[in-house]
């Protein structure tokens, strides 16, 4: 469960960044995770799990993965202080290549820390206290770790609004059985309880956001790069992403996530954090569909309301190379490959957690309400 100190942390740190750069975005790192009182956590011999976002293979570049120079940042205070460091993911897709593409495995090892595919790596089963999804499997060097650290990227997010800290607490669960979670989950109000559930169970003692370049628009993998220049450290996960989000203009009361997490006493409320340091605001495109709030409550409590009226249609669009790999991250079954072809929908069988959207390394799938008003669609056309 999360630290009694980070649970009442409304501290948060911002430092600017304006580029990546060997020298100055890893000691600008350096400095914001010191600032955020990481050498007091840590002790010499203290085993700490450092968890990167990398939702897949993509080089540093596509702005979709945490950028190695500020993982670097957070590997070298660790080295200083003695720490026995463990650098571990499972992406959506491809976790090893996306060690090697991101640049995280050669940065990790440079600083003889172990790097670990928790998609292969051992896992525990953990009582989630949640009906639908009554335990949850997590990598065990998490479990066994004595500190742990989220270094995640600054993204906007098709299904979710937006990614930072507490999402990409998501990776500790291995492999296939995040989309189980999903699958076991169904309704978006119940899947963000989930997420919550398990940035709980990883408890990360200190999250940071790269958010040098971050993606704006169709993120977590099919948005455009956003140069947003700054860093942002905390003992909170979600007061972090909270203070983050903000920067880029994606209103707080829109991640309901984070909005749970608040009302379930787990963070701070938005208006009593304490931000250290003043960079810039800078405003991130929104994501060519998000789920409203309504809609979530509907889907919830008269969920053939929301089947008949307001589901988002999941289209296919003409950018599909026929690769396959949407078939591969449905956790319903409910997408057919074809040859040559795009896959088929099942659209009774869609629950709509627009995986498939995340997976796609063609940006071919999107969501449309199912009336075509598009004013039922946040953020409007693309
Ligand atoms: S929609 Fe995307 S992921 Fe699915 S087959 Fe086409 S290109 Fe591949
Ligand atoms: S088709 Fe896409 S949105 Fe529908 S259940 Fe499968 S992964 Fe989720």
């Amino acid at each position: 469960m999360i630290p009694e100190q980070a649970l009442n942390a409304k501290r948060v740190h911002i430092s600017a960044c304006d580029r990546y750069e060997s020298g100055h975005t890893d000691e600008l790192t350096r400095r914001l995770v010191l600032d955020s009182g990481l050498a007091d956590m840590v002790t010499p011999g203290m085993a700490v799990l450092v968890k990167p976002n990398l939702v897949g293979p993509y080089r540093p570049d596509r702005a979709a993965t945490t950028h190695p120079l500020v993982l670097e940042g957070v590997l070298c205070v660790l080295r200083e202080l003695g720490a026995r460091v463990t650098v571990g993911e499972s992406s959506m897709t491809k976790t090893r290549k996306a060690l090697e593409v991101t640049g995280t495995r050669e940065v990790a090892l440079r600083y003889g820390a172990q790097v670990l595919d928790f998609d292969v790596s051992e896992y525990v089963e953990i009582q989630s206290g949640l009906s639908y999804v009554p335990r949850i499997p997590i990598a065990k060097a998490v479990i066994d770790a004595d500190l742990v650290i989220s270094v995640a990227k600054l993204k906007t997010h098709y299904a979710n609004a937006f990614s930072g800290a507490v999402k990409n607490c998501f990776g500790v669960v291995p492999g296939r059985m995040k989309l189980q979670t999903h699958g076991l989950s169904r309704t978006k109000a119940r899947f963000e309880q989930a997420l919550v559930r398990i940035w709980q169970l990883t408890s990360p003692a200190l999250s940071v956001i790269d958010g040098v370049i971050g993606m704006e628009g169709n993120g977590p993998t099919n948005g455009r790069p956003k140069h947003a220049g700054v860093l942002v450290a905390g003992r909170n996960a979600a007061s972090v992403d909270m203070v983050a989000a903000d920067l880029v203009g994606v209103p707080v009361a829109d991640i309901t996530y984070l909005t749970a997490a608040v009302r379930g006493g787990l963070a701070p409320r938005f208006e009593d954090l304490e931000v250290v340091g003043a960079p810039e605001t800078v405003r991130f495109a929104r994501p060519s569909y998000v789920m409203r709030r309504m809609d979530a409550v509907i889907e919830s409590y008269t969920p053939w309301i929301y089947e008949k009226l307001l589901k988002p249609r999941v289209l296919i669009g003409e950018s599909c190379r026929s690769c396959g790999v949407c078939v591969e991250a449905c956790p319903e079954g409910a997408l057919r490959s074809r040859q040559d072809m795009a896959p088929v929908l099942d659209d009774a069988a869609c629950i709509t957690c627009l995986c498939c959207q995340e997976a796609c390394p063609s940006d071919a799938i999107s969501a449309r309400n199912r009336l075509g008003d598009r004013r039922f669609v946040r953020g409007g056309p693309r």
